[in-house]
Parts: C-alpha cells; sequence; structure tokens
C-alpha cells in the first residue's frame, strides 16, 4: 500500500519516516472550568486531515497509528501510586469500530487498565462544528455504568469547548469519582 502523507510505498497506512516526521509528539495542556486538566499530544492543525478520516474506512488504522505514537508512549511512561482506570468517551460502535476505543485500549500499562462501555451519551448528538449554545441546549445526557478503580482517566479524540468532557466529568461525579486528567490527541484550540 501507499503511505497516505508521502506516497510512498509502506506496510502501514502512514509510513515510519511520515510518523517519525510528523507524530512525534508534544505535551499541550488545558484547565476546564472546574480545573481538571486536558493533557494533548498535538495540533489540532497538523493532524486535522487524519482525524477526518475516522468518518472513512481507514479510520481504524489511522486512529491506531496516531495512538501508538502518543497515548500509547504517555501510558508507559506514567506512574501512580495504585491502578487507574482509563476511560473512553462515548465508545459505542459506529461503523464497525469505535475510535475512541482504540485509544482507550493503547493505554494499556502497568499502572493504566483501559475500561469499556462505561460511560455512554444517551444523546446521539454530534457536536461536531456546532456552536458552545448548541452544545449547552442538547447535553449529551452520559450514563456512566461504574468502574473497577477510584482513580479515573477520562479520553477523547479532540477537545473543542471542553462540554463534552465537562458533561462527562459531571456524571462520573455523581457517583463520587473524578478524574485525576483527561487525555486527547489534539486540543482544537492548540492551532
Ligand atoms: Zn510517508
Amino acid at each position: 500500500m501507499k503511505c497516505i502523507l508521502c506516497e510512498s510505498f509502506s506496510f502501514t497506512h502512514i509510513c515510519d519516516t511520515c510518523q517519525e516526521t510528523f507524530l512525534t509528539p508534544s505535551i499541550y495542556k488545558r484547565k476546564l472550568l472546574n480545573n481538571i486538566e486536558v493533557i494533548s499530544f498535538y495540533k489540532y492543525k497538523d493532524i486535522k486531515n487524519l482525524l477526518h478520516t475516522k468518518h472513512t474506512d481507514i479510520g481504524y488504522y489511522i486512529y491506531s497509528i496516531l495512538a501508538k505514537n502518543s497515548l500509547k508512549l504517555f501510558a508507559q511512561n506514567f506512574e501512580y501510586s495504585n491502578l487507574v482506570s482509563s476511560i473512553a468517551i462515548d465508545d459505542n460502535i459506529k461503523s464497525g469500530y469505535s475510535h475512541t476505543a482504540i485509544l482507550n485500549k493503547s493505554l494499556k500499562s502497568k499502572y493504566i487498565k483501559p475500561e469499556f462501555n462505561s460511560l455512554r451519551a444517551k444523546n446521539p448528538i454530534s457536536y461536531s462544528g456546532k456552536s458552545r449554545e448548541f452544545r449547552l441546549m442538547n447535553p449529551r445526557d452520559f450514563s456512566f455504568t461504574q468502574s473497577s478503580s477510584k482513580n479515573i482517566i477520562l479520553v477523547d479524540d479532540i477537545i473543542t469547548t471542553g462540554s463534552t468532557l465537562i458533561q462527562a466529568i459531571n456524571t462520573l461525579q455523581k457517583s463520587d469519582k473524578t478524574p485525576l486528567f483527561c487525555l486527547t490527541l489534539s486540543d482544537a484550540n492548540n492551532q
């Protein structure tokens, strides 16, 4: 196959050279209104086109490559006093796979145990391209089934206004769980 970025021959959808050139992660931090930190790894403009593949048949592979280069490395270097559960926002399956479940799975490490299907949006509305007002008027209405750990990391692919993560955190807090922090591939405010 061909690398989707440089079009040279490659065994993966993004060749090793392009992964090294374009997907070496940085650490960016942003605080939500409730003071919980969101750590992200890429500038939005740098991976915008890759994130858009989630709606296509190569999305699964591209998200796996993004996760391997960022979240997986983060997880391997992460240490904590107890085992932490990572929970993806809305990891229900659309078109054969869940893009946030791929990200969550990559966090599996000595101190992080990914948990699946525990946080679901009952309102399947998409916030993509929608205003802050629209998001406030149309809550995702999360339901949280439970986690084995009291220490939680929340995972999503992108943060824009932060309203999805804040709604998810509010839902967890109703069950007396507050995330240690959140992880996203990219922060849309980080251009
Ligand atoms: Zn390439």
